[in-house]
């Protein structure tokens, strides 16, 4: 039987903007070969849903304004103006609102749609931008986002930007890289508490999530990271941070990017599905059996080739039951954690 699950982190709508001349919509619901996740193979995987991310990638042009973030760190991108990231966000936004009219998906504003969408067999879509760059610092597009159905915000990708700083994807390197939350990155969090916006944690750098940690009155979610003992990458989370997200009952997503897996920080498509486990394990010993979640970044990194795509889901849950997780355990890891938090933080 397949066990479904939610999913807490894909790139699908910027594979999908940035496929050359095709119908973006038909080629999600039709599926095919193509990156990770679409339609036919969502509903083969037992996939009930997920975030889908809203990633407003790098300008290729050279256009991008350089400022203090790339001066910190040159492996940080430069920082991306407000107009640049909101185009791009636009075309996100439209493939995922034109797949809901066209019956594809839901897209979920509280956990009662979530619910309903899953209960008629709609994959159900939450709304979530991966850095808030299409956010102004009065939060004038906050509103209009909000209405077209956003519900989570990753403060940062890994670029600084009006709120905050993100790591760098560096290996052997701890999250404590640069400054804190600005004023703006402050306030965005208590707008996002009051209107019922999930915060990701996410790419975010220690001083940042310290931010967080003290202003947040919700628990403390990474959609999509690892554990820095068993891989220590600058995006994984290191023990503190583990403490502070149990401290708060909140939630983290198995990323499962290769270079986020392993011990040697390789992106290596031959890797086992035994080191996912690994860090499900960790996980489960920080969090608590309410704490650990998926967060697969499927269509925004290479996974294992056990995996492949979205239909290698079931490779992971199975894994996890030879290892001798309960069928509980294993549904509250794949889908019930991330239904639980969403009641709580979105409403
Ligand atoms: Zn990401």
């Amino acid at each position: 039987m397949t066990i479904p699950f939610f999913d807490g982190h894909n790139d699908t709508l910027l594979r999908l903007l940035e496929a050359e001349g095709a119908d973006r919509e038909r080629a999600f619901m039709e599926g095919g070969k193509d990156g990770h996740i679409d339609l036919p193979r969502a509903r083969t995987a037992g996939m009930a849903g997920g975030f889908f991310a809203m990633f407003p990638p790098p300008l290729k042009t050279g256009l991008a304004k350089v400022s203090g973030g790339a001066a910190l760190e040159p492996n940080l991108p430069p920082e991306l103006a407000w107009g640049d990231a909101m185009a791009s966000t636009s075309g996100m936004a439209s493939i995922l609102l034109r797949l809901e009219r066209a019956g594809a998906l839901a897209v979920c504003r509280n956990a009662g749609e979530l619910r309903a969408a899953m209960a008629r067999d709609t994959l159900a879509a939450i709304f979530h931008i991966e850095g808030a760059e299409a956010i102004d610092t009065d939060f004038r597009s906050l509103e209009l986002l909000y209405a077209a159905g956003l519900r989570s915000i990753g403060i940062t990708w890994s670029r600084a930007n009006a709120f905050g700083t993100g790591v760098p994807f560096r290996h052997n390197a701890d999250p404590d890289i640069g400054p804190g939350l600005s004023d703006a990155g402050k306030e965005l969090v208590r707008v996002c508490n009051q209107m019922g916006v999930m915060i990701d944690l996410s790419h975010l750098n220690a001083a940042g999530f310290r931010d967080v940690a003290a202003i947040s009155s919700h628990p403390l979610v990474a959609t999509h990271s690892n554990v820095h003992a068993i891989s220590p990458h600058a995006r994984n989370l290191v023990d503190w941070q583990l403490a502070a997200i149990a401290e708060s009952k909140g939630i983290v997503g198995l990323n499962f990017a290769t270079g986020f897996l392993r011990p040697d920080g390789k992106f290596d498509a031959d890797t086992e599905i035994e080191v996912m486990v690994r860090h499900v394990d960790a996980l489960v010993a920080a969090l608590g059996e309410d704490g650990v979640a998926l967060g697969s970044d499927f269509d925004g990194a290479m996974v294992p080739a056990v995996i492949g795509d979205v239909t290698g889901v079931p490779r992971l849950l199975q894994a996890l039951l030879d290892k001798g997780y309960g069928q509980d355990l294993v549904h509250k890891i794949a889908l019930e954690n991330w239904v639980s938090m969403i009641a709580g933080v979105i409403g």
